[in-house]
């Protein structure tokens, strides 16, 4: 099969369309990461995107859909804070856990008795969920474990040869996943961490938890007890530049190439050592860390992050996935 990369053109939207209907996996643009997408209905469909991504058989995906596809038959009802958070964030990089109905495919749930659901706000997203006018279960379009896309040719880099289509909408601005939030409880709780923070849900809502997993206990969002994010490359994880420099010489010391992951105010410390800067600002981190982690797998022999010390906002969602990335916090 030949895989191919398509931006706004003539026609673009209607064979995305052809290739959903016909039970096929299409990649998409969306302001988080890239998606990638089958009809929610289709046990078969359904089933290939798990089969493409080799994701375990109990991760559960997302349901997309537009903004204005009425998602009423496909849950079980909703606390009134949920429809005051709809109002506030959606279109949006949230996705809202619901009572299923059993609507659609039991393989998007993995036999839970949840839905989670994302209206994106990208406008790729948003013109492809309408001319399909389906639910589309979506995970990020990576290979199991691997690091989530940012880019068209991040999905190709994975897929090639295995889907047919990637629709092109450029480089995503949020560059993390989307927040998960349980909305099925009295008050919210957020399952993972991501552009919406915790501030912005209370904010609307008066009050959001964060669920942390006891240990022994089944996760809430299954997802998270996977290592994830993951560069192919060997990583090390510091807590100062003078820990990350010193590491950096013994393998520079050793032939190979290092190189060190850090936020700007750690630049000047390490001493013209070659380096990625993630940013300054948790917005800048979500957007660069994806992009800059499969930038090192090309040619890192080892890849050294160094700890930001930012905290607060976004950055509870960077600090999750760069642990994740570096093997610090996963689970299994
Ligand atoms: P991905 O789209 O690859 O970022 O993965 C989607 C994530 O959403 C999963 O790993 C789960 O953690 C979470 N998720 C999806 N459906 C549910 C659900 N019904 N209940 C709780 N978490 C969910
Ligand atoms: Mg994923």
């Amino acid at each position: 099969m030949e895989t191919q990369i398509i931006g706004r053109s003539r026609g673009w939207l209607s064979r995305a369309k052809e290739y959903i209907e016909a039970g096929e996996v299409v990649a998409f643009h969306t302001e988080t990461v890239y998606g990638l997408g089958a009809n929610a209905f289709s046990d078969e469909a359904v089933l290939k995107i798990f089969a493409l991504k080799g994701r375990p058989a109990d991760n559960p995906l997302i349901v997309h859909v537009h903004r204005d596809y009425d998602i009423s038959p496909l849950i079980d009802g909703e606390p009134p804070y949920a429809a005051v958070l709809r109002r506030a964030f959606l279109p949006g990089p949230l996705t809202m856990v619901y009572p299923s109905t059993g609507k659609v495919s039991k393989y998007v749930s993995c036999g839970l008795n949840t839905l989670a659901i994302r209206v994106p706000s990208s406008p790729t997203a948003q013109e492809f969920l309408r001319e399909v006018n389906l639910p589309i279960a979506a995970p990020s379009a990576n290979l199991s474990k691997h690091v989530s896309p940012v880019t068209a040719r991040h999905v190709f880099d994975d897929f090639n040869g295995k889907i047919p289509l990637i629709l092109d909408g450029g480089a995503c601005a949020g560059g993390i996943e989307s927040t998960v939030l349980d909305c099925t409880g009295e008050v919210p709780q957020i399952l993972r961490e991501g552009l919406v923070t915790r501030e912005m849900v209370a904010s609307v809502a008066g009050d959001c938890g964060v669920y942390l997993r006891r240990e022994g206990e089944k996760p809430k969002s299954p997802g998270m007890a996977y290592r994830h994010y993951s560069p192919r490359c060997a990583t090390a994880y510091c807590r100062s530049a003078d820990e990350a420099n010193a590491l950096y010489d013994g393998e520079k010391g050793r032939g190979g190439a290092p190189c060190i992951l850090c936020g700007s105010g750690e630049m000047p410390a390490l001493g013209g050592r070659e380096s990625l800067d993630l940013g300054g600002t948790g917005e800048e981190m979500a957007r660069r860390l994806y992009a800059l982690l499969r930038k090192a797998e090309k040619t890192a022999t080892l890849l050294i992050g160094i700890e930001p010390k930012e905290r607060g906002g976004v950055m509870a969602g960077v600090m999750n996935r760069l642990l994740r990335a570096f093997g610090e916090n996963h689970e299994t």
